[in-house]
């Protein structure tokens, strides 16, 4: 899996605490792993890696895994694979047919393309979502636009329903899992998932082979294994998935949908859409088929769905290398990538793969060269992440002790592209991110990384391209630091960030490229990402740059460069939205309460295309803030105090006060955790960023809090709002307790 947004980096703004000389030495040093970073190397590795279909339970799967650890060893890291057992549902049949008014044989594997060698090689699954519910139903088609919950409501106002009937959802507007798991909810009996022209087609560009968008009969795969209830292998929640490890029985597992789902291509789409009758759906649920979008549900059209799976436990190959550190050895460094795909897996994942390869190769030359890292360095190729994160999760959950009492950041790569960096994660290294994006070169422009990202966000809002938030803008015309963004969910982060509490990092370059167009098809090759991704795989060797200078700078530091005041403000800023979205809420609430008095919706409504009222709902109270908003501001002074202090002073440490200041820092980001969890999904325990309930990779901060107002749980609200200012408490303290080391020393 891999996300993409415009949102990333720069400069150094108030504190530039490292000292002159430090500064050069590491720089001559990231000049050595530069120049042992080869495109070269990882165009090789990519070719080889992509060759043959690389999902869970494969052979090449396997081969790869096992060359990566070979190469590992060879570069002088001490290397090992370690095996977990996890649910993994093979498809042994899928079947998707229009029945009624025509019957027109749909589905089935993507056809070759002629120009794509590897589009025609024996072994590939067909189309399919992993963890859906098996089964064999016939009925009735209903069109639920992206299948979200104001797409029902939508739905309900036009009198149409999808109980018993079979419910086709585009991709698009949230999370691919979200939509069987709602269509189930709401009483449909089967989901389709079909990739609309709009989103990854002919609506972005050119379709392949001429261009890279995604071809009329590109299908996207996935998992729908319900993550937002808790990642990893459906039956052990919480628990490592080793071999004699308790296990749910598969019906009990939660994260396991009950429906047959299965995704097909705008083509297929096409056949089904042309012959929905029912009212006309509104505007806003119409994609760019050359069609009128109807909501179907009259009994008119009727489609044969049957998906059946081979349900056993598949081995999962986590590759675990590792280079001790000479001085503080029990402070780990980690940085994986997954190397398992849906199909060849060339973009997603295994362009971020071959960057952290070469990243390792470099690393283990210095190695050899003989310099040591000061803390321990920890490279993970992660297997079995497409099916819902399992080999990162597996090893989070079976290591949770030792990584959280050795790990101090988990820094993850997935898909990488062309373009510009985006990087998102824990805001006390928002500024390390920034100083890395200012030393390294994008290689089309030649200017810095960050430089040409503050450029593309200052003409994307002139031109008005893409939306860019206001802080961001000011901070790309003032030459400031750019905000990273916050974490939800979608690749190996997930149990390192919100279940184990460790700060984390995602990074890649993307916006130039096409890899959206075959994303988790069988297109997602080597020719396509060697086409119109990434060609000469320049920009792989730029991600190796800035993610091996980010491992480099903190592994090598006396202390971890994390600056407290960065996430303070980001925090601020949450709690500045959060107010926002209960007073708007509040508004539109009150606003809906008089249009249904006035009588308002039967008034607008069209008698021949009528629409219904608006569902009444309570007013949103006043949510209880206060508290987690003395706690913000407390936060604030804690951390501006503590940067203050640590700038001025944090380089002439003695022994003594330094080994004290890292232990408090090292899990000072595990005081964010509460072990209750959030409401419905303990397993999720990170108080500030979370994967959206509703929007699911989607981030949401503040969860606790802000989703309670969104899904009026106001009582939750306010149980979060205090749970929220207890752990930012905790944080301050442990801040001011670190400023009073550096001051007593
Ligand atoms: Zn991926």
């Amino acid at each position: 899996m891999r996300i993409r947004a415009l949102s990333a980096f720069l400069a150094c703004g108030l504190f530039c605490a490292t000292q002159p000389l430090a500064r050069a030495a590491d720089a001559l040093l990231e000049a050595r792993f530069d120049a042992a970073i080869s495109s070269e190397d990882q165009l090789a590795w990519l070719k080889e890696m992509s060759s043959a279909p690389n999902h869970v339970g494969s052979p090449h799967d396997k081969a790869n895994a096992e060359s990566i650890l070979a190469r590992f060893k060879s570069w002088g890291w001490d290397a090992h694979i370690e095996v977990f057992q996890v649910l993994y549902p093979t498809p042994v049949s899928t079947l998707v047919e229009l029945v009624k008014p025509a019957r027109v044989k749909l589905g089935g594997q993507e056809p070759r393309i002629a120009e794509d060698p590897t589009s025609s090689v024996a072994g590939m699954l067909p189309p399919y979502v992993a963890f859906q519910g098996d089964g064999d139903v016939s009925a009735d088609l209903v069109y639920v636009n992206y299948g979200l919950p104001e797409d029902y409501e939508a739905l309900a106002r036009r009198g149409v329903d999808v109980k018993g009937k079979i419910a086709i959802a585009r991709y698009g507007g949230g999370w691919r899992g979200l939509k069987p798991k709602l269509a189930q909810e709401h009483g449909a009996i089967g989901c389709l998932i079909y990739s609309d022209p709009e989103q990854d087609g002919y609506g972005i560009g050119d379709v392949y082979p001429k261009g890279g968008a995604r071809p009329d009969t590109g299908v996207q795969r996935g998992s729908v294994a319900d993550m937002t209830t808790y990642p990893g292998d459906p039956l052990t929640p919480g628990i490592g998935a080793t071999a004699d490890a308790p296990r749910l029985k598969r019906e009990d597992a939660k994260t396991i949908l009950k429906i047959p789902t299965l995704p097909i291509s705008y083509r297929d789409a096409t056949q089904l859409l042309s012959r929905l009758g029912g009212p006309h759906a509104p505007d806003n649920f119409a994609g760019a088929l050359p069609l009128r979008y109807h909501l179907g549900g009259d009994g008119k059209t009727v489609v044969h769905l049957a998906v059946k799976s081979e349900w056993s436990l598949k081995p999962a190959y986590d590759v675990v290398a590792m280079l001790k550190g000479s001085q503080y050895p029990d402070q780990w460094v980690m940085r994986g990538n997954h190397h398992d795909a849906w199909v060849m897996g060339a973009g997603d994942p295994l362009s971020g793969n071959v960057a952290m390869l070469s990243e390792a190769k470099a690393l283990g030359k210095l190695y050899q060269e003989g310099w040591r890292p000061k803390r321990t360095i920890v490279y993970l190729s992660w297997d079995a992440e497409e099916p819902m994160l399992l080999g990162s999760t597996e090893y989070a959950e079976t290591h949770a002790r030792e990584l959280q009492s050795r790990a101090l950041v988990y820094i993850n790569t997935d898909g990488n592209g062309r373009g510009f960096l985006n990087a998102s994660g824990s805001h006390e290294y928002q500024h390390l991110v920034n100083e890395v994006a200012k030393d390294v070169k994008d290689p089309q422009t030649g200017v810095s990384v960050i430089e040409r990202a503050r450029s593309k966000l200052r003409v994307a809002a002139f031109d008005k391209t893409q939306p860019v938030d206001e802080r961001t803008l000011k901070a790309a015309e003032d030459g400031a630091d750019l905000p990273i963004g916050a974490l939800g969910s979608g690749s190996d982060y997930s149990a390192y960030l919100q279940h184990l509490g460790l700060a984390s990092l995602n990074l890649g370059f993307g916006g130039e490229d096409e890899g959206d167009g075959v994303y988790h098809s069988i297109y997602d090759s080597f020719h396509h990402f060697t086409t119109f991704d990434d060609p000469g795989l320049q920009y792989g060797a730029a991600l190796s740059k800035v993610v091996g200078r980010l491992v480099l700078r903190i592994a090598d530091s006396d202390t971890p460069p994390q600056r407290f005041s960065d996430f303070a403000d980001t925090v601020s800023v949450y709690l500045t939205e959060v107010t926002k979205l209960a007073d708007d809420r509040r508004t539109q609430d009150a606003k809906r309460a008089k249009l249904l008095s006035d009588g308002a919706f039967n008034q607008a409504s069209d008698p021949l295309n009528p629409v219904g009222p608006a569902i009444d709902k309570a007013t949103t109270p006043r949510i209880e803030l206060a508290a987690l908003a003395n706690a913000v501001d407390r936060l604030g002074k804690s951390a501006k105090a503590y940067d203050a202090v640590f700038a001025e002073k944090g380089a002439g440490l003695a022994p003594q006060a330094r080994e004290k200041l890292n232990a408090m820092l090292r899990d000072i980001s595990q005081l964010l955790l509460d072990p209750r969890g959030l409401p419905e999904r303990e397993w999720y325990r990170h108080m500030i960023y979370a994967p959206g309930r509703f929007t699911g990779y989607g981030a949401k901060t503040l969860p606790g809090v802000r989703e309670a107002i969104e899904e009026r749980r106001f009582e939750d609200a306010n149980t979060y709002a205090a749970r929220v200012a207890a752990v930012l408490d905790a944080y301050s303290s442990r801040l001011d307790a670190a400023r009073a080391v550096i001051v007593g020393q």
